[in-house]
């Protein structure tokens, strides 16, 4: 059960490879509607913990509670249903379609898997109407009947977050989002993941240092699959393991 303030919480969480532990007993707590972000170096453990939360690996010992419920043994395809998704891998942008058209996809798709994305919200949105609002809401309206695949990079991704939100998550677990974005599209990006996050939880793994010290509230370092610190940017960033084990002493 544990604290209504989390989203998500993990005990324990122990991830091993054929004996190499990848992920060591880590105790995470996310905080409801608050930008998380997960840092460290190259083989810290970070994508292990993503697939670990959507449930693409099992864990080797541990355990994981989403909204208070033991999501341990939940199979990946009950996660969205759960209201947890996973950007950029779920949500693919279909290059031949328009704007439009990927978020309509991205509409009806929900109602395929499962039950719970029945929301008295929904009901009241005709569809077209609900993907003109994600569209707007990502700033891709001038683009509405564009094929996709002629977008520039950083519009495609605004068009992946459409067609996440179109899945209407409670949370987000964001997989690098700035990973190839110039300086325009981080500052537009960004702003769409703080808008985001006005009501939702995000959780993100990012290498961009100065992306994740503008929008995180609450910092996770690993390094060798285990907890190293946690706090927000000020607090992470003097820390002196941190800088001896991340930043490089
Ligand atoms: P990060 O995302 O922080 O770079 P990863 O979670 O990808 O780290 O990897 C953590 C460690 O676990 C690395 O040493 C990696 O080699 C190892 N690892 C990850 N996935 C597997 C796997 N499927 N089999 C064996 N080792 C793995």
């Amino acid at each position: 059960t544990g604290d209504g303030d989390n989203i998500i919480e993990t005990r324990g969480l122990t991830k091993e490879f054929l004996g190499f532990v990848a992920v060591r007993d880590v105790n995470l707590k996310v905080k409801r509607h608050t930008i998380h972000a997960l840092i460290g170096p190259n083989g810290a453990g970070k994508t292990t913990v993503f697939n670990l939360l959507t449930k693409f690996l099992r864990p080797t010992s541990g355990s994981i509670h989403f909204n208070g419920v033991d999501v341990t043994r939940t199979a990946p395809a009950d996660m969205a249903g759960q209201g947890m998704v996973r950007s950029f891998q779920i949500s693919s942008v279909f290059s031949h379609l328009t704007v439009l058209e990927n978020v309509r996809v991205a509409l009806q798709r929900p109602l395929g898997i499962s039950f719970h994305f029945w929301k008295p919200r929904r009901t009241l949105h005709p569809l077209h109407e609900r993907a003109d609002e994600l569209i707007e809401w990502v700033g891709l309206t001038p683009y509405r009947d564009v094929n996709a695949g002629e977008l520039s990079y950083g519009r495609k991704r605004a068009l992946e977050f459409a067609t996440t939100l179109a899945l209407e998550p409670e949370m987000l677990l964001l997989d690098e989002p700035m990973a190839g974005l110039g300086h325009e599209d981080i500052h537009r990006i960004s702003s769409l993941i703080k808008r985001v996050a006005a009501n939702r939880t995000v959780l993100m793994v990012e290498h961009n240092l100065s992306v994740v010290a503008d929008l995180s509230d609450t910092i996770t370092v690993l390094t060798r699959g285990s907890v190293l610190a946690e706090g927000d940017y000020a607090a992470v960033s003097t820390n002196p393991s941190v800088r001896e084990a991340y930043i490089g002493g």
